[in-house]
């Protein structure tokens, strides 16, 4: 049996090593991550060229995903790396302090005190330190501790309820669109997006770059969710950024967001990532909490197309022990997947041509108890639709474009593989369809499978076919 949902796997420290990259993919990484608020641009480069390198060693597509940092603000950092704070001490956050110490510390976003005021509630290193504003001063603003603990160098601030103010793209990001489009990522995420404009400026800034990545809203911050479908209508996807967002909403508010983001995304033919300390406690742990188990499960059943990993193969102790167990639970969770071939299927109006023979495939796949489904596919377009309505046929998708190819990696349901091209008739592009199932070893004689395809092959838009056939029926092509 397949998975279905894909695997994203942050790198870093714990997985960089070629033998452990490696050990990571074979174990079930569809893409990986790379996190842009680490590391310089040299070492994304040639982490980038080592994952393609193992990728084609294995035969096997692996996408590549750049994160940027985005305007994260952070504290700066302490003379003696960290300080203690007690609740109902007094602290400064102070935008011209250059070295903290136990009564202020300075800010890398100097205009923090300009969008704070009194009463505003701060949330430090993802809630851990409560901090209350009572009143701002020029550059510097003064608190009362809420909920004390250890405070170390550059950890994040966020403002319960949302409403900093920062620019979206930092410079460093704009320098780091630049790394991504020479990478040539297929995937570019946005960190604290507010607006469509935000996701608009990240896609042209990559486009003049050269790059051709999809793109990805990280939904975490409570403007992003009052936007949130005009932020997919300029995206290619969300990332549901659980860490950040459960600050800014209040971490129960998360989980229901979470199924409005995912159920909205498919709706949209956009795609969802579910991220964040899905399986937090691997990281010193060889074997997942039941709550994680479920988490993951969970986020299956709500229909993500992926489920994320960060510190726990950048940094953990058993990242390959992680994604095994989270390609496991994947499986286990889909055999009882609750998205089915609905009536909101049927009460859907289409009024393409290539869109509407997507969806005879997925009706007649359905009623037929086809095995599988062969796109053959240009740009991806078509099994993207296939896959937002899908109930769990595995849908192949046969494309001539190593830039498709590599997309692909993250839909869910989709297995993309590369075709030769061979034959360019009609009979022949089915029989080429066939036997790429056939090498893959996917489908066996006799298996009844639903093949799409356009009249001219290679061409984006072009879908107009459906054929149902036995595989062995089809004759060899003369030509
Ligand atoms: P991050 O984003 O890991 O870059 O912070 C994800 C999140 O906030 O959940
Ligand atoms: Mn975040």
């Amino acid at each position: 049996m397949k998975r279905h949902t894909k695997i994203v796997a942050t790198l870093g420290p714990a997985s960089r090593d070629p033998i452990v990259l490696e050990a990571l993919i074979r174990a079930g990484v569809d893409v990986v991550r790379l996190n842009f608020s680490h590391g310089a641009a040299e070492e994304h480069i040639a982490l980038a060229a080592l994952v393609r390198q193992i990728a084609t060693k294995l035969g096997r597509p692996v996408g590549i995903l750049a994160d940027l940092q985005g305007p994260k603000i952070r504290v700066g950092k302490f003379e003696n790396d960290k300080i203690y704070l007690e609740t109902g001490d007094h602290f400064i956050l102070d935008a011209k302090c250059e070295l903290g110490n136990q009564e202020r510390v300075g800010l890398d976003y100097k205009d923090l005190p300009n969008d704070v005021s009194e009463g505003n509630v701060l949330l430090l290193d993802d809630g851990r330190i409560v901090l209350e504003v009572d009143q701002v001063l020029g550059h510097e603003i003064y608190t009362t501790v809420r909920h004390g603990g250890e405070l170390s160098n550059s950890k994040g601030i966020n403002r319960q309820g949302g409403g900093l103010s920062a620019p979206a793209l930092t410079p460093k990001d704009m320098d780091d669109i630049r790394t991504a489009a020479k990478i040539n990522v297929d995937f570019l995420a946005v960190s604290f997006p507010k607006s469509a404009a935000d996701m608009y400026m990240a896609r042209q800034l990559m486009l003049a770059s050269g790059g051709h990545a999809l793109t990805i809203a990280k939904i975490e911050r409570v403007e992003a969710v009052a936007a949130l479908e005009e932020i997919l209508d300029a995206s290619d996807g969300l990332m549901v950024a659980r860490g950040d967002l459960a600050v800014e909403v209040g971490d129960a508010a998360v989980p229901a967001l979470q199924k409005r983001m995912i159920l909205l995304a498919r709706e949209k033919n956009k795609l969802a990532i579910t991220a964040t300390q899905m399986m937090e406690s691997m990281i010193l742990s060889p074997i997942p909490t039941r709550a994680e188990v479920s988490d993951v499960a969970n986020a299956v059943l709500d229909g993500t197309d992926a489920v994320m990993l960060s510190a726990e193969t950048a940094a953990g102790h058993y990242p390959v022990e992680t994604v095994e167990s989270m390609a496991r639970i994947c499986l286990e969770a889909e055999k009882s997947t609750l998205i089915k071939l609905d009536h909101e299927f049927l009460d859907r109006i289409f009024t393409r041509i290539d869109q509407t023979i997507a969806m005879a495939a997925l009706f007649a796949a359905y009623h037929l108890n086809v095995k599988a489904i062969a796109a053959l596919t240009s740009s991806g377009s078509t099994a993207l639709w296939m896959s937002r309505l899908n109930w769990g046929i595995p849908i192949f998708a046969l494309t001539q474009e190593p830039a498709s190819l590599s997309k692909m990696t993250l839909y869910r349901e989709v297995f993309p593989l590369l075709l030769k091209e061979e034959h360019l008739d009609r009979e022949g592009m089915r029989y080429d369809a066939e036997q790429r199932l056939l090498e893959a070893g996917v489908v066996k004689k006799g298996d009844m499978i639903a093949i799409s395809y356009g009249d001219k092959r290679g061409v984006s838009g072009c879908t107009n076919t459906l054929t149902i056939v036995r595989v062995g029926d089809q004759p060899p092509p003369h030509n």
